[in-house]
């Protein structure tokens, strides 16, 4: 599953007035032409940024917004008023518009020319007063947008350019992207269900039931040439446990985990699906929970969580496309279990099986082990030790009102200790600003224990996806007190209420 961003287009749109006339306005196309190519050309930028001819009144406003909507690949808007654009003839346009919308604050000249500076010079450069005017109008129509301001070569603002492009991918890979659920949630669990209807409509993706016998059918239409291709990957890849080898006592339970992968990417192939979950209390007709098989598919792109949760695939799967050829990666995680130590106090991450093999430090390796749960055949599972480094952590919840997105900012810790009876992969993380307020701000938001736990991306990945999403950001960090924390819920579901 290849994500190659450099086939979505930014629009860069900036906007001016006729009444400059025919020299001016020359000059301010130049310039708009310039700086998007400048955008366009830096590695760190990973979409195209396309020049769009300058618009000067209301139809030409409208015209262009309105294609932006219908241009499948376009993902956003950069806009900047170079000169003076009367807002009033943008109103038509932004009220059309559907896509994600960047506001870039700047100059075309980033220094005053002391001794040079002439009416001409003001006039040219007059974004200090234009993009206030514009800046108005979206906040009046109140539409979400983020404002960059500085320089177009400030190393700053670029970066803060390309984060808001890797979360406007995001967002656009989530509209028409289908999520395959199979089996319903984990019985009575709270946090993993809710309004798929309402997601749906919010969201853009859309989240539907496939019956296990079906695909039971496909796992079980796999041919050895399949399987044993699959085999000789496992092979290259891992590092195999002795028991597991061929010919040993659990080398079956590795073909059948083969046999399961072969038929489980085969499905989401041609369903067309972005992720899924599943659930270990419906898996009529599997032999073994599928572990190995949902790490690597996870490994490779794919969105999921385990229990019939169906909105942190989503979420995985946003922030994996966010993350885009970046170092590090984004992963289901799971808050485990804790050491508490005052001195070193941190959560242990980790699942059933199911943890995002890009993650691992060094090979993993491939181990058979009994599931005290579910009740079917010993699993195959990669083990390894997680990456360590600056972190996160992202849950999407369902509050009934509104869907919120919490973000805790964690420190990932480097696995120290040999943890011999431990039988799958396992990461170590410290929330900010501490573990007692980390976690407590935490259970106060209401997220869940499942997350997307991300090496690559920080909180204004996620800022901007869900100011894109119109739905409500929580931020634990190092910033955070539980008592302004408590006063921020209080007001933000006030908030949500009313703005429905
Ligand atoms: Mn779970």
């Amino acid at each position: 599953m290849n994500i190659d961003l450099k086939e979505l287009e930014v629009w860069f749109v900036v906007g001016s007035q006729d009444l400059y006339g025919e020299e001016t306005l020359k000059q301010v196309a130049a310039h708009a032409e310039e700086i998007a190519h400048y955008l366009n050309d830096q590695t760190l930028i990973p979409v195209t940024v396309k020049y769009k001819p300058i618009v000067k009144n209301t139809d030409e406003i409208y015209a262009t917004l309105t294609a932006a909507n219908s241009t499948a690949n376009c993902i956003g808007i950069i806009t900047w008023m170079h000169t003076f654009s009367p807002a009033k003839m943008w109103i038509r346009g932004l009220k059309a518009l559907q896509k994600p919308l960047l506001h870039l604050h700047t100059q075309y000249n980033r220094d005053i020319p002391w001794s040079g500076i002439d009416m001409d010079f003001m006039n040219l450069n007059q974004s200090a007063h234009g993009d206030r005017e514009f800046g108005h109008i979206v906040s009046r129509l109140k539409i979400g947008r983020k404002v960059v301001t500085g320089h177009w070569q400030d190393a700053e603002v670029l970066q803060r350019i390309n984060v808001w492009c890797r979360a406007a991918a995001g967002w656009h890979d989530w509209q028409g992207a289908k999520f395959a659920r199979f089996g319903d949630n984990m019985r009575y669990v709270a946090v993993t269900d809710g309004d798929k209807v309402e997601a749906e409509t919010q969201f853009g993706f859309s989240v539907n039931t496939y019956a296990v016998g079906d695909l039971v059918e496909v796992i079980n239409a796999s041919t050895a040439d399949e399987i044993n291709a699959l085999l000789a990957e496992y092979e290259a890849n891992y590092e195999l446990a002795d028991n597991v080898k061929a010919g040993a006592e659990f080398h079956d339970n590795l073909v059948e985990a083969a046999k399961i992968e072969v038929g489980l990417r085969k499905f989401l192939k041609q369903g067309n699906f972005k992720g899924f979950t599943d659930t270990f209390e419906d898996l009529h007709g599997m032999v073994q929970l599928p572990g190995l098989a949902v790490q690597r598919l996870m490994a490779e792109g794919y969105g999921f969580a385990g229990e019939g949760d169906w909105k942190t695939p989503a979420l995985v799967r946003a922030c994996k496309v966010m993350g885009a050829g970046m170092a590090g990666t984004t992963a289901f995680m799971e808050d485990y279990t804790y050491h508490f130590d005052p001195q070193n106090a941190m959560v242990l991450g980790s699942h059933m099986l199911e943890v995002d093999p890009a993650l691992a430090v060094g090979k993993p390796r491939i181990e058979v082990h009994p599931l005290g749960i579910g009740g079917k055949a010993d699993p195959a599972r990669l083990v390894f030790n997680g990456q360590s480094g600056d972190a996160l952590n992202a849950s999407l919840v369902d509050m009934g009102t509104h869907f919120r997105l919490i973000v805790n900012k964690v420190l990932g810790v480097e696995v120290q200790a040999e943890l011999p009876k431990l039988p799958v992969a396992r990461v170590l993380w410290k929330p900010l600003p501490d573990m007692k307020t980390g976690c407590s701000a935490w259970i106060l938001a209401g997220g869940a224990h499942h997350t997307a736990y991300s090496l690559c991306l920080t909180p204004e990945y996620l800022q901007d996806f869900a100011r894109m999403a119109g739905i409500e950001y929580v931020l634990i960090d190092e910033d955070t007190t539980v008592a302004k924390l408590e006063n921020q819920l209080k007001w933000n579901d006030l908030y949500y209420l009313l703005a429905k």
